[in-house]
């Protein structure tokens, strides 16, 4: 099957270029992307014949996940649209767009996208990877305590009944407490097919970090290779799938 992934979170790249914009101390900026990095999600979920599109900026540039029309946009009203104002925390983070860096990060924001779309045609199925902290953020919609090992999100047109079962069963056969759309919904594919073209697939498979990383720092833990080893299996199952077979 012809599957691509998309990794928007896994970087912690903010140009010195942009340092402007944050309102935060050098110490609170470092301490808001341990907690809002999807660590290392390149390497959990590529391989040598990975197709992937990682986003090569912080999410706290701007989040490529997002809906650009903040109306759209659920974490918006949180001031955690496209281009985030707060923190996790609820509090400021930077300072309001002048219209000179919104052109230019919306520019970062469409090339990633752009990328994305240029990869996906009929028929592909869209593994959008990501990791989720093991307790609730601020910001998060969902504050329910109990958090799974494995998040599953899904979409109405976009994620076939196959490929929902493929994806639970899998990771339920690992002894891994899994649950869809619980606290994290939705997946992404690109904007030109999305809720248009039902034949482009996607699934989101998110991670609970505590299964692999020391989470008040963003080290390795001594699960990571485990944790890869089951992330790896099965993203080689969905690229061994047959072009028919959802
Ligand atoms: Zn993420």
């Amino acid at each position: 099957m012809n599957t691509v992934l998309h990794i928007p979170h896994s970087s912690r790249y903010i140009p010195a270029t942009l340092r402007w914009r944050y309102v935060v101390s050098s110490e609170e900026l470092a301490t808001e992307l341990v907690r809002m990095t999807d660590w290392y999600t390149d390497e959990l979920f590529m391989n040598p014949q990975s197709v992937a599109v990682v986003f090569p900026f912080s999410r706290l540039v701007v989040d490529v996940e997002r809906f650009f029309d903040d109306r759209k946009e659920p974490m918006a009203r949180k001031g955690m649209g496209w281009s985030y104002l707060r923190t996790s925390q609820g509090t400021p983070l930077t300072k309001a767009l002048d219209p000179e860096t919104q052109r230019y990060l919306a520019t970062v924001y469409w090339d990633h996208h752009k990328r994305l779309t240029e990869l996906v045609s009929s028929g592909t199925v869209v593994l959008d990877c990501h990791s989720f902290p093991s307790k609730p953020l601020p910001c998060d919609l969902d504050q329910t305590s109990a958090r799974p090992d494995i998040c599953i999100g899904t979409d109405p047109v976009h994620t076939p009944q196959g490929l929902r079962e493929i994806t639970v069963d899998f990771f339920q056969k690992k002894g891994l407490v899994v649950d869809v759309d619980k606290p994290y919904s939705g997946t992404l594919v690109p904007f030109s097919v999305y809720r248009k073209d039902p034949t482009v697939k996607s699934i989101m498979v998110e991670v609970n970090r505590s299964l692999y990383v020391e989470e008040a720092t963003g080290k390795k833990s001594e699960n990571f290779s485990k944790i890869r080893k089951i992330v790896g299996e099965f993203v080689e199952i969905l690229q061994a799938l047959g072009p028919n077979s959802l």
